[in-house]
């Protein structure tokens, strides 16, 4: 596993039902009058909103609309009980035929499942070993409120990951309502991504169960894949797009060869940058070494690593009617790797010139907020 993501003996699997979101549903601790009012401005049109630069009814009405696809493919199971993609499996699936495609060479197979998700629009793909001590024990009912049952099919081996990554100038408006615009757009865009490879693989006669934020953690299965390091915000820091993705995953039983963990140096430049941490405003990122410690409920129990107060930056998305991204957008990860100079950057990063690196990033003014009236100027 991951330096900075270290499994312990008293490990136990999670719950979703202990999920932050869920809890929002059922626990009155984390319910409010704010969380109620936070989703209902994912879905009311917004005539009288706050006239904060960013938090407009245009900036809504933008962020509002990046979500509709996912939220069409959520709320399509609603009258049984489901919600695709949060609480529930993609389930808008054909079956596949009966007769397998067989005598497939796991390496081969391995490398024709990236082409494929790379051709409908995966930003980042890999693929890791099934864990089952990443999948929920139990999933979360919105509809009763209560636990219910978690399961995959039995010959599921691998787990494909998914990254899709997040419109990096969105992100830097955060935080506001315009910056949730690339959220919306990464989940939209990962339904229509996991439901196309996941047909494709019941096509060739194989289980594929296609998951967003459901069934597992996302992200100790994107470390497994070798899609980047675990950093100090609680997110996986990618070569590609540092922190600002989104991941979705497949579980299937085609067989297919693995990954392994990948490292270019993010633990111990994270050991010398508090800048996500300094910058949180619910001060819900730690500050000093990984500590295997569950902050409340919401944080799993035996990893040593960096834990988020999960309860505290709910909290502040309540408060602001928005998710928030001020921890990716302050990051000095998050920036444009298709320019040398971003490319040339990351790698002296991981050397020892790595306090260097953070403070020329300082003192160039990385992280720095866009206006979101200069955002939609730009556009
Ligand atoms: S999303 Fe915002 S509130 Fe939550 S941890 Fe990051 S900076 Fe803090
Ligand atoms: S802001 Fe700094 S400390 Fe936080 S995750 Fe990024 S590199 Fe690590």
């Amino acid at each position: 596993m991951n330096k900075g993501f270290e499994v312990l003996p008293d490990f136990e699997r999670f719950s979703q039902v202990d999920d932050v979101f869920s809890r929002s549903w059922w626990d009155r601790s984390i319910r409010s009058d704010k969380s109620e009012r936070f989703y209902a401005t994912y879905r009311r049109p917004l005539t009288m909103w706050r006239k904060a630069n960013g938090f407009t009814q245009r900036d809504y009405a933008l962020r509002n609309a990046s979500w509709h696809v996912s939220d069409v493919f959520t709320e399509m199971g609603e009258d049984q009980g489901r919600r695709d993609g949060f609480l529930d499996p993609l389930s808008m699936l054909r079956d596949g035929p009966e007769e397998r495609v067989d005598d497939l060479d796991p390496d081969e197979s391995a490398r024709q499942i990236k082409n494929v998700a790379t051709v409908f629009g995966a930003d980042l793909v890999g693929i890791a070993e099934h864990d089952e001590r990443w999948v929920y024990t139990e999933r979360f009912s919105a509809a009763t409120g209560e636990a219910k049952p978690n399961p995959l099919p039995d010959t599921v081996s691998s787990v494909i990951v998914i990254g899709q990554a997040m419109d990096q100038d969105l992100i830097q408006t955060a935080p506001s309502a315009l910056s949730g615009t690339a959220t919306g757009l990464g989940y939209s865009r990962d339904a229509a991504v996991l439901l196309g490879i996941a047909q494709y693989i019941k096509n060739l006669g194989y289980e594929a169960v296609p998951s967003m934020n459901d069934t597992a953690l996302a992200i100790p299965l994107a470390l497994a894949a070798g899609l980047g390091e675990y950093g100090r915000h609680g997110m996986v820091i990618t070569p590609e797009f540092g922190a600002g993705l989104r991941f979705g995953k497949i579980f299937t039983d085609l067989p297919l060869a693995h990954d392994g963990p990948v490292q270019f140096g993010v633990k111990a430049f994270c050991e010398q940058c508090n800048r996500c941490a300094d910058a949180c405003p619910a001060r819900a990122i730690p500050q000093g070494e990984p500590v295997p410690v569950a902050l409340n409920r919401s944080g799993i129990k035996g990893v040593r690593k960096w834990s988020v107060d999960g309860e505290a930056c709910f909290g502040y998305w309540s408060k602001i009617n928005s998710d928030c991204a001020i921890c990716v957008r302050v990051c000095p990860y998050t920036r444009d790797y298709s320019k040398p100079w971003n490319r040339w950057w990351r790698r002296l990063a991981g050397t020892r010139l790595r306090s260097r690196m953070l403070a020329l990033d300082d003192r160039l003014g990385g992280g720095r907020r866009l206006k979101p009236t200069e955002w939609w100027r730009r556009g």
